[in-house]
């Protein structure tokens, strides 16, 4: 049973992370970016007011990103546990999201919070290529796939994230460190913070995770 979030500036490792987690751990990954970018594919009126913030890196309004975190973690599924990555981003969203668990009578083990400079995670973001149709992510230098443009998993092509270009991938990060940062304070008062370095590589990331995690 583990009830955690992966706090952290947008590039910082939060989706490679997530997916060993969800293996190691067996629980659901809740993206809140991924649930809006299925929305966008579907064309769904959720899908469309989230895009008009995603494409100019944005923070999709409070009320409506709430109201569907909540709605996904009361699925069956989040019973034992849960890894929340992108959600909250605000200080309201994780107000509202305490007191949605202490509704339930439940709380957070930990909130892994990944630390990256600034330079780096403009590299990584600008040079993230993305999988159309499985969503399996890659990096043009720091982890190519073996087929340029294809996916290593099942083939299809990859792409760039329409929010993943240069200016748009500045703003999230300053909108990570006006709108997002405070949440470390936040955290750190309830004292379930723990600070990992996600510069050196995936695996000694990973390997810092268990090792608080369990
Ligand atoms: P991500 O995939 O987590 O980088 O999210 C992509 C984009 O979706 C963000 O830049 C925001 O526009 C939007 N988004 C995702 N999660 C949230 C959230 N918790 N609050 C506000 N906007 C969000």
């Amino acid at each position: 049973m583990v009830r955690t979030i992966l706090l952290g500036p947008p590039g910082a490792g939060k989706g490679t992370q997530a997916e060993r987690m969800i293996e190691k751990y067996g629980i659901p990954h809740i993206s809140t970016g991924d649930i809006f970018r299925e929305n966008i594919k579907n064309g769904t009126e959720l899908g469309k007011k989230a895009q008009e913030y995603m494409n100019k890196g944005e923070l999709v309004p409070d009320d409506l990103v709430c109201e569907i975190a909540t709605d996904r973690l009361k699925k069956d599924d989040c019973k034992n546990g849960f890894l929340l990555d992108g959600f909250p981003r605000t200080v309201y969203q994780a107000q509202k999201l305490d007191e949605f668990l202490a509704g339930r009578g439940e709380k957070l083990d930990k909130v892994i919070d990944l630390e990256v400079s600034d330079e780096e995670l403009m590299k990584r973001i600008t040079g993230r290529r993305v999988c159309k149709e499985c969503g399996a992510t890659f990096h043009v230098v720091n982890f190519p796939p073996a087929v340029p443009g294809k996916c290593d998993k099942c083939g299809g092509i990859l792409i760039q994230r329409a929010d993943d270009n240069e200016e748009t991938a500045k703003n999230r990060i300053d909108v990570y460190n006006r709108e997002t940062k405070p949440l470390v304070d936040y955290y750190e008062k309830s004292g379930n913070i723990v600070h990992i370095d996600g510069m050196i590589s995936p695996d000694k990331t990973f390997e810092d995770i268990v090792k608080v995690l369990g």
